[in-house]
């Protein structure tokens, strides 16, 4: 008989990691690659799945924007994503036809590397909390009174409006709202704005102090919408160095007195590159 296997698959915008473990969020073992057209990418982890034994329970954790209310008639199906291999793709149909016994959960990827973060990392034993995620994009995962919210579609809080920092004029990089908070202060947005990709530019450029502006100036909003217990901050953009003080200082101002140092909220993540991994296999403990 095949050994029964606690699964997890984080798939990213540009790597996908597949995993067998324990639904504590323990990695037994992993394997990252990168990710091209959803019956490729998915090809690989099904293989590298069926060498091992059999899928009785999958996480997935993923980039989006994809549907995940269960009663919804197109759940696990991905929506407006700028992945347009992916757009119309489901993941249910998918693993329905290639992994029939197998317990399927869904999250953004953003909301699996919370829930990571509150069972076993900066959030732990908390019920409220954000994690948001500067790179590529921004995007936030939301858990309130201890749940992962999705709402409607999920929260997309990359695309929320930011006043913007006087001066600057530059028109943004959303493809769809152009200087939305993404649209400023994303990674592309930085390189595009200055010229150099942001883990190029110096500590002293001009670049950081904007980055902390917008960051301060959407996380305030968060805040006051979310009053979140803990706010972590992540994706490559956030290791720039002083960056968490800058935004705290940034917050200090905006707050104005009226909320307790809200700086004390924010947080590095814990878990780092493997929260979403292990945000995953952990989906696999909410059946
Ligand atoms: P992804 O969004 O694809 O998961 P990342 O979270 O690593 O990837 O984000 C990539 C962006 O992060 C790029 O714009 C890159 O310039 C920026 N970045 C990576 N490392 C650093 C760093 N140490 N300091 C500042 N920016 C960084
Ligand atoms: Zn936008």
């Amino acid at each position: 008989m095949s050994r029964a296997l606690i699964a997890g698959l984080e798939l990213g915008g540009t790597k996908t990691v597949v995993a067998i473990g324990d639904r504590d969020g323990t990695v037994a073992e992993e394997f990252r690659y990168p990710t091209t057209t959803p019956e490729e990418t998915l090809a690989i982890a099904i293989d590298w799945w069926r060498e091992r034994g059999e899928v009785v329970a999958l996480g997935i954790a993923s980039f989006g924007p994809l549907r995940l209310r269960r009663d919804a008639v197109d759940y696990g199906v991905y929506l407006t994503t700028p992945k347009l291999a992916w757009q119309g793709f489901s993941l249910v149909d998918f693993f329905a036809k290639y992994l029939p016994s197998a317990k399927l959960t869904i999250e953004t990827d953003v909301n699996a590397a919370l829930l990571a973060e509150l069972k076993i990392g900066a959030a732990q034993g908390l019920k409220n909390a954000l994690y948001l995620t500067v790179g590529t994009g921004i995007g936030a995962g939301v858990c309130c009174e201890g749940r992962l919210v999705h709402g409607m579609l999920h929260p997309e809080m990359g695309h929320l409006r930011v006043p913007r920092f006087v001066g600057d004029d530059f028109a943004g990089v959303c493809p769809f709202h152009g200087d939305c908070w993404e649209g400023v202060a994303s990674g592309p947005a930085i390189e595009k704005r200055w010229g150099l990709p942001a883990h190029l530019l110096p500590e002293d450029h001009p670049a950081w102090e904007m980055e902390a502006y917008y960051l301060a100036q959407g996380l305030f909003s968060a805040n006051t919408i979310l009053s979140p217990e803990r706010m972590i901050l992540g994706g490559g953009v956030s290791q720039a160095p002083l960056l968490h003080e800058r935004i705290s200082e940034h917050m200090r101002h905006l707050s104005n007195g009226y909320f307790p140092d809200l700086g004390v909220l924010l947080s590095p993540p814990l878990l780092g590159q493997q929260a979403g991994i292990i945000g995953a296999l952990l989906l696999n403990d909410t059946l």
